[in-house]
């Protein structure tokens, strides 16, 4: 894959981070919804939804769980604001591999759904270079992108204005 499937621009991208590192507080996971529109195959971010924003509990747990009742709320807020889910983040207390259950347990089992995990709970630097960036292809299948293979797919743009 050579295009960029993923792309937003820099200042969400560090405005997610920031939510993330915070709101983790270096104890627990955190992460959200990255909402958006595909377009040629492009996903392209332009908002961020916390989970605890469709859940008030949904970073309780030692890993993220989201109820029905939060994916209704999730999708409301789609159809609502003219958005579509194109990936997900969430952080993980230290390497950006995926949990077994992270693998079997997509946010959205629908292929080409994109998984993105920082590590560190977000609290050190994080360049592309570090997070853990993971295609849905389906049946449990995933294809995997770590280290410099991760800016092949993901890519920050500034948003230019609708032609
Ligand atoms: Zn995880």
């Amino acid at each position: 894959m050579n295009a960029p499937l993923l792309e937003l621009a820099p200042a969400l991208w560090t405005a997610i981070l920031a939510h993330l590192r915070q709101q983790g507080a270096g104890v627990r996971e955190s992460g959200g919804f990255l909402l958006g529109r595909v377009r040629k195959g492009v996903r392209v971010v332009t908002s961020f939804l916390p989970y605890e924003q469709l859940q008030a509990d949904a970073l309780q747990a030692d890993f993220v769980h989201l109820s029905g009742a939060s994916f209704s709320r999730l999708w409301d807020y789609c159809a609502t604001h003219g958005l579509e889910v194109v990936a997900d983040v969430h952080t993980h207390r230290y390497g950006a591999g995926q949990s077994r259950s992270d693998g079997e347990n997509p946010m959205l089992a629908i292929a080409g759904h994109i998984a993105l995990i920082v590590p560190d709970f977000a609290q050190g630097p994080v360049g592309l270079e570090h997070l853990g960036l993971y295609v849905y292809q389906g049946a449990h299948r995933w294809t995997r992108y770590r280290g410099p293979t991760v800016a092949r797919v993901m890519t920050f743009k500034t948003p230019e204005s609708e032609p």
